[in-house]
């Protein structure tokens, strides 16, 4: 048996959660002292023996052009097809965009039970009993796969990029790519900004900022932190900022390692996309707002007053 882990990237560049992903399918692979192998579909600037760092032994390249997109049905059965023929019994992918899209169509491939969104190793003393948050991150499910191929994707920032030294070797592999099922007409790319999945940190603002011109404050405490901006659900609705922005139960769900959420009342909506944070900081001049039941710090104060300090109390930081 061995331990295969996908490994996204984007535009060539290897995803910081798949190097989460690679660590956690290492320790997996430690728990059954076997490989972790790791699987890359497409061109690849980055270099991929770089994985060795994470407990990866060997990679796995396949390219084709139909790679540069990723087509949930194509990647999943290539993926299947690539688990059937290393003979891995345990696929581990992080619970990004692709990997909550294709990891569902390689276990049904493979005939496999699959925890999606898990936030442990694996318990294997009676099984194979993998920890997962369920109502949006509220509670913990414990799920025995029993199948022989077992399908994981890891909830990103739960595991820790965790690393170790090494060096991986780098295989190109042949496969057989199925016809497309969709054909993309056109990729929209937000440009200039850090992509709000794979942020640290984001910066956030709510309906307490008033109107979209107060957005600059947000804007610019991002930018002295090198952090995405995000809002909350209304704002998005008044169209003070992009929808891509908007975080919670019914827009994007983030795990960074630092939430600064700026004039957000901290609706259980709001929480649901973003309780995975490391450490929740909430600016608020209400000291009743639900919010801080959930932050780690907190500051209760006018977000006009309190948000130009801190920008400049941390340019000031950064300049010494
Ligand atoms: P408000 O609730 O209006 O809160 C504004 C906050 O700003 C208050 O706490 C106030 O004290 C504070 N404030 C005001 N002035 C200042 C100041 N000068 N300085 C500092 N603080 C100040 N919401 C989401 O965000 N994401 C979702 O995905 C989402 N999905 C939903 C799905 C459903 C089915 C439903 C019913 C609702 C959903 N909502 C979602 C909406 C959610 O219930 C809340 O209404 C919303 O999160 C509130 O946004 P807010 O905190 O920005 O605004």
């Amino acid at each position: 048996m061995s331990v295969l882990i996908f490994i996204d990237q984007s535009d060539g560049h290897l995803k910081k959660a798949s190097f989460e992903a690679a660590a956690y399918g290492a320790a997996i692979a430690k728990q059954f002292n076997t490989n972790a192998l790791a699987l890359v579909l497409g061109n690849v600037a980055d270099d991929l023996t770089q994985l060795g760092n994470y407990g990866i032994s060997k990679v796995y390249q396949a390219q084709n052009d139909s790679f540069n997109h990723v087509d949930a049905l194509v990647f999943a059965q290539v993926i299947a097809a690539v688990v059937k023929q290393l003979e891995a019994s345990v696929v581990v992918f992080s619970h990004t965009q692709t990997g909550k899209a294709v990891a569902p169509g390689v276990a049904v491939q493979l005939k496999a039970g699959l925890v999606a969104g898990a936030c442990a190793l694996p318990d294997t003393t009676n099984g194979f009993v993998v920890k997962k948050t369920v109502f949006s991150g509220k509670a913990f499910a414990l799920v025995n796969i029993t199948t022989p191929i077992k399908v994981i994707t890891l909830n990103p920032n739960s595991f820790g990029v965790q690393t170790t030294t090494g060096n991986a070797t780098v295989e190109a592999l042949d496969v057989e790519v199925p016809a497309a099922s969709v054909k993309i007409l056109a990729t929209n790319k937000v440009s200039g900004e850090v992509p709000l999945s794979e942020a640290d940190i984001v910066v956030s603002g709510g309906r307490g900022l008033k109107g979209p011109e107060n957005w600059g404050m947000i804007e610019d405490l991002a930018h002295v932190l090198h952090a995405a901006t995000a809002c909350s659900r209304p704002v998005a609705d008044a169209h003070w900022r992009p929808h891509h922005e908007h975080v919670g139960q019914t827009g994007v769900q983030i795990a960074p390692n630092l939430y600064i959420a700026i004039g957000i009342s901290g609706a259980i909506q709001h929480l649901a996309g973003v309780n995975r944070s490391k450490t929740i900081v909430v600016i608020n001049k209400d000291p009743e707002a639900p919010f801080f039941k959930a932050a780690d710090y907190g500051i209760v104060g006018d977000a006009f007053e309190v948000v130009p300090k801190l920008t400049a109390a941390i340019k000031e930081m950064r300049s010494k």
